[in-house]
């Protein structure tokens, strides 16, 4: 669903910190932390460790009796300094170790300690077969960032310390143990094995980490380097169709940042029931093995590649560079996924670039207007998870775009290029960034910083066109909605920005002539004239949309339409397709279905598609059907998905044969199943309810698959009979232990949506289902629970969030559980008659649609004769 517009009159921003947070700073350095070997024992069964772990330091100051570290429920045996046992203070979270000699400048200290732990919470994590799963593979691996390495080694556990680092670890002898840097060394003993792994490059304890399991090796190299892939054994030829592409991506990022990559090996390892899509840990990036595709999956399953490519970058942004605190961690997650859409350009064209970028400006908006506005940088929060949103990873990657734009290509990657040279094995702040831009290309871009970075926000443009054919005067103005009143830059939330307005000149068979004036905005409401030669067709607004922003376009139909179809910036077509979407009528739709059929790029035919479903006509229908037989997967999805906002029988006779006889792509699939459900469900007309239950039935006995994409779209499609207690004991069912783990997730969020519309009873079966679900600690099952809860519309969904908020062990689940206490509070504000009122709003609307409808063909037919439209006038 796209929330890209949006009310933009409200401006009632729900605040980013929560009660009880407060500013966050790396604390004081006792020296310099040089190295960190841990020497470990690893009890699988016993999901133990023990060890010990050497830190050496070099003091930078005389006299220090005392060093903090971050311990976090460990079992601390004994801590030697150069071999002389210290006493200390450990409180469970910190342990304080008094040294028995005061530190001396640049007079290294060596720290042993000694430890084990055994169930660690979090930062190390066991994963073993159990009665309900007697197949997951046996497998250890760790996940650090941002504070959790210390509950598996005490360490200085903030960005801001270097160092480099070894790990000696002793495994049973079937499994391997894959770390950081080289494997410099391997011995067996009995049944066990040893290996040894160094890192020589620095680099901070958050990205220290540890794999063990029964992995397949599948091994590649760029630039004579090992480039790994490490699977479930049997799953050799899903590696390679996942992460294939590494290498040459090495190559392509290596070229762009300026900088070889650094480390001697490259490794990538898909572990099971891991808590993120991926990490980057120095030289060995985890990936979860959710991300494996099989051949039908890779169709159109893009998040792979882009998961592979996020991850390499970090090891130049994030592992070559650290970020200094947390709070600056926009520089690498930003780039990070700024480096998607670099790749996706090299690898697809300019056009899936632009169409990605958009995506990813989609993404931050929809967090800005439905969780919050933050400012990019801050130290202000309760947990550093928190930071890990859509602000810093979407919008830091348009952010990373504007700078592009702004400088031009050759500036840019010269600014970037010294950022990299400059820094590489440091930490970094944003400062950094804006001081290499300078050194680079002279520019100061602090007005880019200030609007977009250190401030909430981005401009919401509202953009009127007119002609005035007596003076050939073209009139454009700019209104920035989200302004207020206020004096100052800070209270009247307005942009200043230098932005390009083209006027398009269609010829046959050839591409528009353009021509562009640049204008600046930077007050409330501007009005620009243009005398031009002759009368445009189309008027595109910020040409290149490079800035972030939203827009809607107050034009005239001919114009939109000649916007969508010869606009040569792919987002200028799509922001037509919006505004004409948003018009409605006969017209919009006959100008959308031709870009349907005739668009080359797939993504406007995507758009497209979602456009003509908001229009509330009987013609939509049929402007919609030829989608269907696109041969983009991605459209056709698009399609049928837009087909089931039209709630007909038609609609369900078109959808019915995908979940039939299925499609080539899963997606699409489960988009048909989806859809057939919420046909069924609010249609006038309906397809019998127990005819769509028996169908998603049949989908859930047959069709089990990769990442049960389709099966989960069946549970989905059931989920949307809210009133049907048949299809809630279906999913009730699918939410037992037993059931493969994301199809049972998938089940235990449709609770949420099929909630609202069951009875008492029944009500009260979910809420018994979902609290016992919450009691599991499994981080992605929480998150379903979380999700379900805050779908529902009862007082009772708050007592089990709560709990979750208080207890979770997750900072992610805490938050979340937290924000959706206040959407279920608001969910209850709208009682049942409201409900009730807005249900048979729609119906009236459905009827009067096909009125409409009939209207808009009768108007159509009396205004064929003598309309000028023209494109040549
Ligand atoms: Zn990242």
């Amino acid at each position: 669903m796209s929330h890209f517009y949006f009310d933009t009159d409200n401006n009632q921003y729900k605040t980013f910190e929560l009660p009880g947070a407060k500013p966050h700073y790396n604390p004081d350095r006792p020296g310099q932390v040089e190295h960190i070997f841990l020497d470990l024992s690893l009890d699988i069964p016993k999901q133990s460790l023990q060890g010990t772990c050497h830190i050496t330091l070099t003091p930078i100051c005389n006299g220090i009796d005392r060093l903090n570290l971050n311990a976090v429920n460990l079992d601390i045996a004994s801590i030697k300094v150069d071999d002389v046992e210290q006493k200390f203070d450990y409180d469970g979270s910190e342990v304080s170790v008094k040294l028995n000699t005061q530190t001396q400048v640049n007079k290294r200290i060596n720290m042993a300690i000694a430890y084990s732990v055994e169930k660690p919470q979090r930062g190390i994590y066991f994963i073993q077969p159990n009665e309900h799963y007697p197949h997951k593979p046996t497998q250890v691996w760790t996940q650090g960032e941002d504070e959790d390495s210390r509950f598996w080694f005490p360490c200085f556990d903030y960005p801001g310390q270097l160092s480099t680092s070894e790990i000696r670890v002793r495994i049973p002898k079937s499994l391997m143990a894959i770390s950081n840097g080289e494997l410099i060394g391997t011995e067996s003993n009995g049944d066990d094995k040893i290996y040894h792994w160094s890192q020589q490059q620095v680099h901070p304890t958050y990205l220290m980490t540890l794999a063990v399991g029964d992995f397949a090796e599948i091994r590649d190299e760029w630039n004579g380097k090992p480039v790994t892939y490490y699977v479930e054994k049997g799953r050799e030829k899903e590696a390679r169709l996942s992460m294939g592409k590494t290498p040459r991506m090495m190559e392509f990022l290596s070229q762009k940042y300026g900088y070889g990559y650094a480390y001697p090996k490259y490794a990538q390892v898909c572990v099971d029931d891991f808590i993120f899509g991926g990490m980057e840990n120095t030289s060995t990036t985890l990936l979860t093995d959710r991300c494996l595709l099989d051949a039908k999956a890779a169709l159109d399953n893009r998040n792979t590649e882009r998961l592979v490519v996020h991850e390499l970058a970090h090891q130049w942004f994030g592992d070559l560079l650290v970020i200094k605190h947390w709070s600056h961690a926009w520089v690498k997650e930003g780039m990070a996924t700024y480096s998607e859409v670099m790749w996706a350009e090299q690898e697809y064209g300019t056009d899936e670039a632009a169409y990605y970028r958009l995506q990813d400006a989609r993404g931050y908006l929809s967090e800005d207007s439905d969780r919050y506005r933050r400012p990019m940088v801050t130290h202000i929060y309760r947990e550093a998870i928190e930071l890990y949103d859509s602000h810093i990873y979407e919008k830091g990657a348009c952010v990373y775009h504007m700078l592009r734009a702004e400088l031009g290509e050759e500036l840019f990657w010269q600014a970037i290029q010294t950022f990299v040279q400059t820094h590489a094995h440091q930490s970094v702040e944003t400062i950094d960034l804006l001081r290499a831009i300078e050194t680079a290309t002279g520019r100061n871009l602090n007005f880019l910083f200030d609007q977009y970075v250190y401030r909430g926000g981005h401009p919401d443009f509202k953009v009127a066109y007119s002609w005035d054919g007596d003076s050939n005067l073209a009139k454009v103005t700019v209104t920035q909605t989200q302004a207020k009143e206020g004096k100052t830059s800070s209270s009247n939330y307005l942009f200043d920005l230098k932005i390009p307005i083209a006027f398009g000149y269609t010829q046959s068979d050839e591409p528009p002539q353009l021509k562009t004036f640049t204008v600046r905005v930077h007050e409330k409401e501007q009005s620009f004239y243009f005398p031009l030669e002759e009368k445009p067709q189309f008027v595109s607004f910020d040409h290149g949309n490079h800035f972030l922003k939203t827009v809607a376009l107050e034009y005239a139909i001919p114009e939109l339409k000649a916007q969508l179809a010869s606009a040569p910036d792919p987002l200028a077509r799509i922001y037509a397709a919006e505004a004409l979407g948003k018009k409605g009528g006969l017209e919009a739709i006959k100008a959308l279905s031709t870009a349907l059929t005739s668009e080359p790029f797939w993504g406007i035919r995507a758009e497209v598609a979602k456009q003509l479903a908001k229009i509330k006509l009987d013609q939509t229908f049929d402007a919609l059907t030829p989608g269907l037989k696109d041969g983009d997967a991605r459209v056709r999805r698009a399609v049928v998905e837009a087909l089931a906002t039209i709630k007909t029988n038609a609609s369900y006779k078109a959808l019915k044969p995908i979940v039939k006889s299925g499609d080539d792509s899963y997606y699409v699939e489960a988009a048909a199943c989806r859809g057939v459900g919420e046909i069924a469900a609010v249609s006038t007309d309906k397809p019998k309810e127990e005819k769509v239950l028996k169908l998603l039935k049949t989908v859930l006995a047959e069709k089990a698959g990769w990442n049960e994409v389709v099966r989960s779209g069946a549970i989905g499609g059931l989920a949307a009979l809210k009133t049907s207690e048949p299809a809630l004991n279906v999913i009730l069912e699918y939410t037992q232990l037993g059931v493969p783990q994301s199809l049972r997730l998938g089940a235990i969020r449709a609770l949420g949506k099929i909630s609202v519309g069951q009875t008492p009873t029944n009500l009260e079966r979910i809420l018994e289902r979902l609290k016992e679900l919450a009691k599991e600690t499994f981080f992605l099952t929480q998150v379903a629970v979380v999700t379900a809860l805050g779908q529902m519309e009862t007082p009772k969904a708050l007592g089990i969030l709560q709990s979750l908020a208080n207890q979770s062990t997750d900072g992610r689940v805490r938050r979340r559980a937290e924000e959706k206490i206040a959407k279920v509070q608001k969910n209850i504000g709208t009682d049942k008659t409201l409900r009730q009122l807005r249900e048979e709003l729609d119906q009236l609307k459905q009827e009067n649609q096909k009125l409409q409808s009939r209207l808009e063909s009768l108007e159509a037919l009396s205004k064929k004769e003598g309309r000028s439209e023209g494109v040549k006038e």
